[in-house]
């Protein structure tokens, strides 16, 4: 069997390292175009931010590869025929494949303003991205940022390490409102504006303008005021990266069309990780799903398929984490940015704004269906086993000790965080904690 992967990405990788370890016999080849080897792409931020070197971010040594006799082709592949089983490279020979895995990931998504060609701005998705960066904001004073969500912090966070004047756009009218409860986006863009972040909500760009050398000096907003700019960071989004996909005529939406077994609708060829769109994603799921640890679980759940052990993708309780800057973030369930019905949420805050916790629970039988964590790093088995074994809000609060990754942290805070609880919802009975003298 030659099992053909595109992508080197934690996806692909973790395919093809599965089905080795599950196929010990078949031939596997891994074709990226962007880097020789294999990076963790959520470490790109800390290559700018001087904290780690390249060598740092490479999960594998280079002589793993060979070791585990997984052929490494650095090119890009430009099509697919999916009768003849062959995939196109752009300089080498044709692959012939057996089996056929797509984690080609996602490209930057821009609106397409006026002027975003000019030298000088940018998405930030990849090793070409952090290049063009970080020689384009060499010495610059000014940079602009336009777009909230998680990349869009990083690039705020990198510009300001190096003394560059941020100014960041958002269109809505608070941070990260699609994913965000308006408690947790308030208290982050606080925390923003104290990093000396000049951060603008409600405000939309409307076109990016240019010196006479084709470079970016400035961008317009829509209500026509000026800002100056040596660099513009795009961040607005990520979209699935469906240029292979579609020219092999693979059927696609918002990304590559799969069934449960993340097969295409090509016989032997599959697609995993940021690319991939579930035709059927279970309730409450998502249908693309851009994380790192879903593309290693996607990956890993396709190499089975691909090794003659078909294995249905269930992602399991939803997790995700972030930094802003220093205030770290997790969020673990379903915490909707909206009020839903049904649904009771008990939202904490500590009044220095730099905590804050709110667990959600349904009203109906009190299990507790998602948390929120800024500044309060919180034990992920232990959230799993509550929101799998739909533990009551009072059980959690009770045992609230035994999810906290710093349990110095906890004595300070968990006997404030129950109070709170109970006199906002003092129908409800709090467990005493499990541990006398715990809490303080
Ligand atoms: C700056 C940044 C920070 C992030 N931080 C986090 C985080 O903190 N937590 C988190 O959960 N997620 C984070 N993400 C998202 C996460 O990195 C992605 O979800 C994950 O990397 C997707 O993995 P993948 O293997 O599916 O695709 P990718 O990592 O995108 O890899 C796909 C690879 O395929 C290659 N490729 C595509 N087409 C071809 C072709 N035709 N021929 C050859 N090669 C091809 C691409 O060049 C790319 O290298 C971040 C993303 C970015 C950009």
């Amino acid at each position: 069997m030659h099992l053909v992967i595109i992508g080197n990405g934690i996806t692909g990788v973790t395919a093809a390292i599965t089905a080795r370890r599950l196929a010990p016999d078949a031939r596997i080849t891994l074709v990226a175009a962007e880097s020789a080897h294999h990076y963790a792409r959520p470490a790109l931020m800390y290559l700018y931010l001087g904290h780690l070197r390249y060598a740092d971010v490479k999960p594998y040594a280079d002589w793993f590869w060979a070791e585990n006799r997984l052929e490494l082709v650095h090119a890009e592949a430009t099509g697919v025929d999916t009768a003849a089983r062959t995939v196109q490279l752009a300089t080498g020979p044709t692959l012939a494949y057996d089996q056929l895995l797509l984690a080609t990931g996602s490209v930057v998504r821009t609106p397409g303003w006026p002027g975003q060609g000019l030298r000088g701005v940018q998405g930030f998705i990849g090793l070409p991205d952090l290049e063009r960066m970080s020689r384009a904001t060499q010495g610059i004073r000014h940079a602009v940022v336009v777009g909230g969500g998680l990349i869009g912090v990083e690039l705020a966070e990198m510009l300001h390490s190096r003394g560059i004047r941020v100014t960041w756009l958002v269109r809505e009218a608070r941070y990260w409102q699609s994913v965000l409860p308006p408690e947790e986006s308030v208290m982050l863009e606080a925390h923003i504006r104290r990093h000396d972040i000049d951060f603008r909500t409600s405000t939309e760009l409307g076109e990016v303008l240019g010196d006479a050398q084709g470079r970016v000096r400035a961008v317009a907003t829509t209500t026509g005021q000026e800002l100056p700019a040596e660099w513009v960071g795009l961040a607005t989004g990520v979209t699935p990266n469906l240029a292979l996909a579609r020219a092999a005529g693979l059927a696609t939406d918002r990304g590559i069309l799969v069934n449960e077994l993340l097969a295409t609708s090509a016989p032997g060829v599959y697609a995993a990780g940021d690319c991939a769109q579930h035709r059927q994603p279970a309730p409450g799921e998502a249908a693309v799903e851009q994380l790192w640890y879903t593309g290693r679980m996607q990956g890993e759940t396709v190499a089975h398929t691909l090794c003659g052990q078909p294995t249905p993708y269930r992602r399991g309780a939803w997790f995700n984490s972030a930094k802003f800057f220093n205030l770290e973030y997790q969020t673990y369930g379903r915490v909707p940015a909206q009020p839903e019905a049904g649904l009771a949420s008990f939202c904490w805050q500590h009044p220095n704004g730099q905590h804050l916790l709110r667990l959600n629970f349904r009203e109906a039988d009190q299990a507790v269906t998602g948390v929120n964590a800024l500044g309060l790093r919180q034990r992920q088995d232990v959230w799993e086993r509550w929101l799998r074994d739909k533990t009551s809000i009072g059980t959690v609060l009770a045992q609230l000790a035994a999810a906290n990754f710093d349990p110095e942290f906890g004595r300070q805070h968990e006997p404030a965080i129950r109070r709170e609880f109970e006199r906002q919802f003092p129908g409800i009975a709090v467990a005493k904690p499990r541990r006398k003298g715990l809490f303080g």
